[in-house]
């Protein structure tokens, strides 16, 4: 890609003590940049009317939550951002031909994700992704209560207006009128979640204020939470249970409590969107570390049919709700609906 002066990319980076890492995010950002094809750089993201930014914690969770949504998105001529925050480094790898690449051995497993995040967003076909800060900036913080929080470079650690600092730089070149992140508990209390969502939602007020930074202010019109509708997952649950699935999502009753799922009527948007979820299958294939075939996310669709990815649900919680596209539960259909 070329990077003109007035690009916040070329900015220099601040200098830092040559580490092994250094080389595998020399390799990482070659990565991405075979991934935009050179002649993408010419055309301006402001060619797009419409302009959509999701902020994600790790490589994997935009294709989970959001992957009919850009699909669709690019497919509606949207320009689709996604802005993911850290490599995804400790995760935990479901290959098993390629578990050296784990953060306890060769930690070299944020590399090969932004190659299957490069991938996955060929099949949604988003072409801009990028990390914030670069890739390896913020580094994976692990699951809440693990030493790896306490990392300096961890993204739970990053300082809050700095991380939201570099977010606004993103959010004042594209100038989305929708940003897509998580709700305060980060979905499900994963420290990054819960960070990306303070950022973004950081960003967001600060992208607006004349007071902050260079570049010209910006206000995003919708801001909205990914959310898991409880009766969803119960559906899941009791078609996995049904069909004699007892392991997947174990000891989870599809009639008690769940320790994940927001309550349905804060749901105020879905996207029903089952002409890409092959797009989106493929995508979840191509995190192929994270998402295992023979896993629980496969094996809701194997029970439940392709169809349970084809929904994705969110709740509104910056801007006016649009009556314009409803469907017959009174949700939103769109992210941009009641928008120019
Ligand atoms: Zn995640």
């Amino acid at each position: 890609m070329t990077i003109t002066p007035d690009d916040p990319r070329s900015k220099e980076p601040e200098a830092r003590p040559t580490t092994p890492e250094d080389e595998v995010l020399r390799e990482a950002e070659s990565v991405l940049e075979q991934a935009v094809p050179e002649a993408e750089s010419s055309m301006s993201v402001l060619d797009d009317a419409r302009r959509l930014v999701l902020v994600h914690a790790h490589p994997d969770d935009e294709t989970i939550g959001n992957g009919v949504t850009m699909a669709r998105s690019v497919a509606e001529g949207v320009h689709v951002t996604l802005v993911t925050c850290t490599l995804g480094e400790e995760g935990e790898v479901l290959v098993p031909e390629l578990e050296h690449l784990a953060a306890d051995k060769d930690d070299a497993l944020g590399q090969h994700r932004v190659g299957e995040l490069a991938t996955a967003m060929e099949a949604l076909g988003v072409r801009d992704f990028r990390f914030l800060g670069g890739p390896g900036r913020y580094r994976d913080s692990g699951m809440m209560g693990l030493p790896t929080n306490d990392r300096p470079e961890s993204f739970w650690q990053a300082d809050l207006d700095e991380a939201a600092g570099l977010l606004v730089e993103v959010i004042r070149e594209v100038r989305p009128q929708v940003l897509v992140t998580y709700d305060e508990n980060g979905g499900y209390g994963h420290p990054d979640h819960i960070q990306a969502h303070r950022v973004a939602m950081r960003a967001v007020e600060l992208a607006a204020d004349p007071a902050v930074g260079s570049g010209e202010p910006w206000s995003v019109e919708k801001v909205y939470w990914n959310a898991l509708p409880v009766s969803w997952w119960r559906e899941g649950l009791r078609a996995l249970r049904a069909a004699g699935d007892t392991t997947t999502f174990e000891g989870l009753d599809p009639e008690g409590e769940l320790p994940f799922g927001v309550e349905d009527d804060v749901i105020t948007t879905v996207v029903d969107a089952p002409e890409h979820i092959d797009a989106k299958l493929a995508a979840m294939r191509a995190h192929a570390t994270q998402i295992a075939l023979d896993g629980p996310f496969f094996a809701l669709s194997n029970n439940l049919g392709n169809q349970v990815w084809a929904r994705e649900a969110y709740t509104l919680v910056r801007g006016v709700r649009g009556h314009d596209e409803v469907d017959a539960d009174g949700h939103e259909t769109g992210l941009f609906a009641g928008l120019e």
